[in-house]
């Protein structure tokens, strides 16, 4: 099956196109045919699009809406898959999954998009205002382009979270916000930690009852999450993406009461506030200088820039704080630790500090192993006497939403065929 998966966001576009089922022996059974990007929609945006060990294709469009890019990037994805140039047609095309950032608290799974899905993920916008408007506006230009004959389906970032028990979920505030406005933790990042669960069950063949591990996506945003029995039990992300863990620019947790008194003391507004918090703090903010890991560690290590070190020890730190939490939280029942994400995949030094602020639950790395090659399908990096496996899964959210996609399509088929 072919499956064109789309992440519209407020400031980018990203695509991939997956055949589904393909390599039925491999672990990962998908391919990916092309893929690309569009970032800085509006002015002065820059599309993206490669095509598996060929040189990648790069345009600017001087004003390009999510519809314009959308458009160009199917032009090109159609004249890929046919291998005819501006092909009229998108009968090539399966269906499409979409990333939907918002499920609120009606989104427990993935979940075939029609009018009153559509309707009910707007409800969500006031959620998550950046995200679900662009999601929508994704699958709204999609059906006008591919008309309903073409399935899509939605699979939600907070679906995975659903899972989390009510005192995980609940902030210690009045009850009626909750029973007024939803106010409770959702946690993103779900469908990396769902695929972080099931790769992990892949390479160790467990059933999904004995699927005990702490999942820690670590790329510009950051997430840590406990999963028992297969299921989320816990997230460091809240009710926005903010709460957690230190991020690129955003804070992760701070005392609520800072911003009162910044309010104060430098007369910032709510907004700014707000984007103090997600763009200006993290990584950046207490560096002062990136929000890019690489170049912190390298800043570090040449010029022993003491805020760099900073930065990076309150990220280690954040990190250990979490995994300790949800190592007590599950009884001590976490059989594996994963790194994910483009710090958490790429940066042995970063798991070595991190792991050796664990050392006192057991945790050891094996040097050798944490240094050498990653497998795209996942490598043990922990040392035999480790009392919890260390493990590095390359995620692929992607390949997750085309996977979920490519069933929803199997199941409705097999029910409309006649017995
Ligand atoms: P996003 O959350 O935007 O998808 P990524 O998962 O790509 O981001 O992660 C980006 C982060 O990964 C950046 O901080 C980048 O510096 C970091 N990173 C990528 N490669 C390395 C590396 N080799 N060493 C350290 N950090 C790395």
């Amino acid at each position: 099956m072919i499956i064109l998966v789309l992440n519209c966001g407020s400031s980018s576009i990203k695509f991939q196109v997956i055949e589904t089922d393909k390599q039925e022996s491999s672990a990962n059974p998908n391919v990916c045919l092309v893929k690309g990007q569009a970032e800085t929609l509006g002015a002065d945006c820059k599309i993206k699009y490669e095509v598996p060990e060929q040189e990648a294709v790069k345009i600017s469009v001087p004003a390009g809406s999510i519809e314009y890019c959308i458009e160009t990037v199917l032009l090109w994805v159609f004249s890929d898959i046919s291998g005819v140039e501006r092909v009229n047609g998108y009968q090539d095309i399966d269906a499409v999954g979409h990333r939907v950032v918002h499920g609120g608290e009606n989104f427990k799974q993935s979940t075939l998009i029609n009018q009153t899905v559509i309707e009910a993920i707007e409800a969500c916008a006031e959620l998550a205002p950046l995200h679900n408007p662009a999601n929508i506006q994704g699958i709204r230009h999609m059906t006008s382009l591919l008309g309903p004959q073409i399935p899509q389906v939605a699979v939600f970032d907070t679906a995975f979270h659903a899972t989390m028990p009510e005192q995980a979920y609940m902030y210690g505030l009045p009850y009626e916000y909750y029973q007024r406005y939803k106010i409770r933790r959702y946690g993103f990042h779900g469908t990396s930690h769902r695929y972080i669960a099931h790769q992990y069950q892949a390479l160790t063949g467990l059933s999904k009852k004995r699927i005990n591990l702490i999942s820690l996506h670590l790329g510009n945003g950051c997430s840590a999450c406990a999963i028992r029995a297969g299921d989320s039990i816990d997230t460091s992300m809240g009710f926005t993406p903010l709460e957690g863990l230190l991020m690129g620019t955003r804070s992760g947790d701070i005392d609520p009461s800072i911003l009162e008194y910044l309010h104060h003391r430098e007369g910032m507004g709510f907004d700014q506030l707000d984007n103090m918090l997600n763009k200006q703090s993290g990584l950046l903010g207490v560096s002062g200088l990136t929000s890019d890991m690489r170049t912190l560690l390298k800043e570090e290590s040449d010029n022993e820039d003491p805020r760099a070190r900073l930065a990076i020890d309150i990220f280690c730190r954040r990190v250990c704080r979490y995994v300790a939490s949800y190592y007590v939280g599950m009884q001590g029942k976490a059989d594996a630790l994963v790194f994910t994400a483009g710090i958490g995949e790429n940066s042995a030094s970063i798991r070595q500090r991190i792991c050796t602020g664990l050392e006192c639950l057991g945790v050891h790395l094996d040097e050798q192993l944490n240094s050498g090659e990653i497998s795209e399908s996942g490598s043990k990096i922990s040392s035999l006497e480790s009392a919890i496996d260390v493990y590095v899964i390359p995620t692929n959210e992607e390949g997750m939403i085309a996977r979920d996609t490519a069933r929803y399509i199997k199941t409705a088929e097999e029910n409309e065929s006649p017995e």
